[in-house]
């Protein structure tokens, strides 16, 4: 499959499903921004991208804090050309009960998962916008659509998340960019590793029909589809990856 995308922008890339998908789009000749609040988890990607011949560049942004996105952006696309895919992987995932929760622990997760998806949409959507050529990719989760017990700041920031992601498909169709998310299920990152207990760990995957959960290698191949011809034609569309068993 080839991608007639150029220019990446990935953040989360320091880790997990961000970092998958970073070298596999490198692997398919992007260039590709490996942006993470750990400056050294997305240089360790870059130099691991460069290795393999890619053209790649680590930047730090913390995607809460809208005017260093907006520097971000600009710096990516000085460096490496406007980028015309963006992979939106930023993300946390505390756990807390509704009734424990402060008002500081609601905010900080809907200002990286929900504030932070919106500045880098918008930031990059601008560029896209005025290209009138681009794909956008955002990470959601079907705790979204479904809730999640002593994670309801979570669920209530990836609901956002998707309905953010269907309001600019509607917005930005007319300027020639697609915008969709993956649902990609449990996946074996270090986010779910610190989320889940083991026994919930492995609870889950001996439910699951296929008889394990997700690689983050697997999820950047959809990752792929959606950033090639595939995913030009196709928007406002939430792709989930697993059938929900439990
Ligand atoms: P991960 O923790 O392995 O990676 C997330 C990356 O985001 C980290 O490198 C982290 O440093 C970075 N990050 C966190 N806050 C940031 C901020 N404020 N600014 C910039 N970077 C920041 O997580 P993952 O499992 O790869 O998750 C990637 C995305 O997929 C997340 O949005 C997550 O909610 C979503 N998701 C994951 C799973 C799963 O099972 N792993 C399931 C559903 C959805």
């Amino acid at each position: 499959m080839a991608l007639d995308r150029q220019v990446a922008l990935v953040t989360g890339a320091g880790s997990g499903i961000g970092r998958a998908s970073a070298l596999a789009l490198a692997r398919q000749g992007l260039r590709v921004a490996a942006v993470d609040r750990d400056l050294a988890a997305a240089e360790a990607v870059r130099q691991q991208m460069a290795a393999a011949g890619g053209t790649a560049l680590a930047l730090t942004v913390d995607v809460a804090d809208s005017a260093a996105v907006d520097a971000m952006v600009a710096q990516a696309g000085a460096a490496l050309g406007s980028p015309d895919l963006l992979v939106h992987c930023a993300g946390i995932a505390p756990r807390q009960a509704v009734l424990d929760m402060s008002d500081h622990e609601w905010r900080q997760v809907m200002a990286v998962n929900l504030d932070g998806t919106f500045y880098v949409a918008r930031a990059v959507g601008r560029v896209m916008a005025e290209r009138r050529a681009g794909t956008m990719i955002f990470l959601a989760s079907d705790r979204g659509l479904y809730g999640h017990a002593r994670g309801a700041h979570y669920a209530a920031s990836k609901g956002g998340v998707i309905a953010l992601m269907k309001s600019l498909a509607l917005e930005l169709a007319a300027h020639g960019v697609t915008v969709n998310a993956i649902n990609p299920g449990t996946t074996d990152t270090p986010m779910s590793r610190a989320t889940l207990s083991d026994d919930e760990w492995q609870r889950r995957a001996a439910q699951d029909p296929l008889g394990r959960l997700s690689r983050p290698e697997e999820i950047a191949e959809l990752v792929c589809f959606l950033a090639g011809p595939g995913g030009h034609f196709m928007t406002g569309q939430l792709v989930t990856v697993r059938m929900r068993f439990g």
